[in-house]
C-alpha cells in the first residue's frame, strides 16, 4: 500500500502508531527496516513499566526505574519520530488522526495500541477519592499520599484512632493483590522503623474483593497459597463484600459495613481507552476493539489494534487473551512486523501468541506462576521466573542490567530508597486540601461525610 504524496509523486507509505506502552513501542521497534515513515505518538514522553508501578508507589523503585524516555528506545531508527501529543480523535474513514496539541497526521497504516484506563464501574466518590494503580502519576500520588498520612499520623496521633494509616485495596486480582503484599512490607518493615512512636498494630491494611476468591484466574493451590502469604503479611482479606461509596476518610460496603480509611486503591477494573468510542467500531467486552487473527479491526485492514485496547481471541484455545505485558508487547510487535512485510509487498501473517504463564507477586520471595498446561509454581521458583519474564519485557538492555541491580539490591538489604515525597508546588496544594478534608479541618463539601 504506497502512499502517494499531494503532488501525485510516490512517497514512502506513513505508519502513525498511538501509544508508547509495551504495544506501541514493541511495534515501532518492528518496523525499524521498514521502508516506511513511522511516526510513534504518546501523551507522556516516557513509556511506562506497569508491572512495576506498585514497587514506585512503596518506595522500592524510583520513578526512573518504572518510566523511559520514549525517544530513546528509537535511537538509531532513522525512519522513526517520536510526538508528544494527546490523540483526541482518529477518522478511520478519512485516515487522520487529531491532537489537542499537533497538527492532524494522515496515515495509510494506524497501530492502535492506547490501552486501557481504569473502570469505577459508577462507584460513589471514587473518581474523586480513589487511588487508581495504572499510571507512573498514580503510583507517585499514592505514595505521597500515604507517605503524608504517616507524617500526619506522627504529628497528630489522634488521627491513628481515626483510621489515617488504614488502606483499604479493592480487587483480589493481581494489581489488588500485589499492591496489598507491598503496602503491608512497606508498613511492617521501613514505617516500623520510621515511625516507632506510632502504634503499628493500628495501621491496618484491608483488601477487599467482591468474588468469592482472590486470583479466580488461579488453580486452587495458588489461591491458598496467596491467602496465607497475605495473612503472614498482616493483609486482611474480606471476600464478597464490594464496596458501595467511598468518602475521604469512610469506605461503605455494600453490606452496611462502614472502614475508617483515609486511602483507598483502586485495583478493581480496567476498560479500554475511552477514545475507542468514537471510532465507530463494534466493542467487545470491557471497551476493548475486537480484532481478526492477523489484529486488523473488522472492515479496517489498515488499522491494527494491538495490547490492552484489543480483544484478541487466542488461536489455540478460542479465548481472548488476558490485558498482561506479554500479550501487549507480542501484538505489537506482530502489528510491526506485518507491516513492514506489506510495506515490502509480501503477505499479512496470522499472530501467534507464546503464552509465559500468568503469574503475580504478593512479596519478597513470594511468587506464584500458573503455565498454560495447569502447572503451577510458588515461592522463591516464582519469583525467579516472574523476574525473567519481567526482564524481557523491558524494553533495553541497559533497563535490564539496572532492574537486576535494583531487584537484588531490595533483595538483599530490603531498602526502599525512594520513599520521600518531593513535591511541586501544585502538589503541595492538593495534599493540603486532601490533608485537610482528612484531618477534618476544613468545611469543605466533604467534611461532614465521616
Ligand atoms: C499495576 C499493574 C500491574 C501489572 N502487572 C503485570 C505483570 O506483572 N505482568 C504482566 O504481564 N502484565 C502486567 N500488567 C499489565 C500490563 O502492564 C499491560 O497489559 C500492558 O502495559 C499494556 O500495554 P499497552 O501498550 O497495551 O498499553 P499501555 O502500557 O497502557 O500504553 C498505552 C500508552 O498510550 C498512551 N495514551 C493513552 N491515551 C492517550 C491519548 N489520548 N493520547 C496519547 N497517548 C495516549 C499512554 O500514555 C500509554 O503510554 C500490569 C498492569 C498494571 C496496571
Amino acid at each position: 500500500m504506497p502512499g502517494t504524496s499531494e503532488n501525485g509523486h510516490d512517497r514512502h507509505p506513513r505508519v502513525v502508531i498511538l501509544g508508547g506502552g509495551f504495544a506501541g513501542v514493541g511495534a515501532a521497534q518492528k518496523l525499524k527496516h521498514a521502508d516506511a515513515d513511522i511516526v510513534l505518538v504518546d501523551k507522556h514522553d516516557y513509556h511506562t513499566f506497569q508491572p512495576l508501578l506498585y514497587q514506585c508507589a512503596t518506595g522500592l523503585l524510583e520513578t526512573t526505574a518504572v518510566g523511559h524516555s520514549l525517544r530513546d528506545l528509537v535511537h538509531g531508527q532513522e525512519n522513526t519520530t517520536v510526538r508528544q501529543a494527546t490523540v483526541t480523535a482518529v477518522d478511520l474513514g478519512a485516515r487522520e488522526v487529531q491532537f489537542a496539541d499537533l497538527d492532524p497526521l494522515m496515515y495509510d497504516y494506524l497501530v492502535f495500541g492506547l490501552g486501557a484506563e481504569v473502570n469505577f464501574f459508577g462507584t460513589e466518590g471514587a473518581a474523586e477519592h480513589a487511588f487508581p494503580m495504572y499510571t507512573l502519576p498514580d503510583a507517585v500520588r499514592l505514595k505521597n499520599h500515604v507517605l503524608q498520612r504517616w507524617e500526619e499520623a506522627d504529628r497528630h496521633p489522634e488521627l491513628v484512632e481515626d483510621g489515617a494509616l488504614n488502606i483499604v485495596v479493592v480487587g483480589g486480582g493481581a494489581t489488588g493483590v500485589e499492591s496489598a503484599g507491598a503496602l503491608a512490607e512497606l508498613y511492617r518493615g521501613e514505617f516500623a522503623k520510621d515511625y516507632p512512636n506510632v502504634p503499628q498494630e493500628k495501621a491496618r491494611i484491608i483488601l477487599v474483593e467482591a468474588g468469592p476468591v482472590l486470583f479466580s484466574m488461579f488453580k486452587a493451590d495458588i489461591r491458598a497459597y496467596t491467602e496465607k502469604a497475605l495473612a503472614k503479611r498482616t493483609v486482611e482479606v474480606m471476600v464478597g463484600e464490594a464496596v458501595k461509596s467511598i468518602a475521604p476518610t469512610r469506605i461503605t460496603l455494600r453490606s452496611g459495613t462502614v472502614l475508617a480509611a483515609h486511602t483507598l486503591v483502586w485495583g478493581a477494573g480496567l476498560q479500554g481507552n475511552a477514545l475507542v468510542q468514537s471510532l465507530g467500531l463494534e466493542l467487545a467486552r470491557g471497551n476493548r476493539i475486537p480484532v481478526g487473527p492477523d489484529l486488523t479491526a473488522p472492515g479496517h485492514p489498515e488499522m491494527y489494534a494491538v495490547g490492552d485496547v484489543a480483544a484478541i481471541t487466542d488461536a489455540k484455545t478460542n479465548h481472548v487473551l488476558p490485558q498482561l505485558g506479554s500479550v501487549a508487547l507480542q501484538s505489537g510487535e506482530h502489528a510491526g512486523e506485518d507491516i513492514a512485510r506489506r510495506v515490502a509487498g509480501k503477505e499479512p501473517k496470522p499472530f501467534k501468541y507464546r503464552d509465559k504463564g500468568t503469574m503475580a507477586t504478593i512479596g519478597r520471595g513470594a511468587a506464584v506462576v500458573q503455565m498454560m498446561g495447569g502447572r503451577t509454581m510458588k515461592g522463591r521458583a516464582a519469583q525467579v521466573a516472574w523476574g525473567t519474564v519481567h526482564l524481557a519485557l523491558l524494553p533495553t538492555n541497559e533497563d535490564r542490567a539496572k532492574a537486576v541491580v535494583d531487584w537484588a539490591g531490595a533483595g538483599l538489604t530490603h531498602q526502599r530508597p525512594g520513599r520521600i515525597t518531593v513535591e511541586t508546588g501544585e502538589e503541595r496544594d492538593v495534599a493540603a486540601a486532601r490533608s485537610a478534608r482528612s484531618s477534618g479541618l476544613d468545611d469543605g463539601p466533604d467534611s461532614g461525610r465521616s
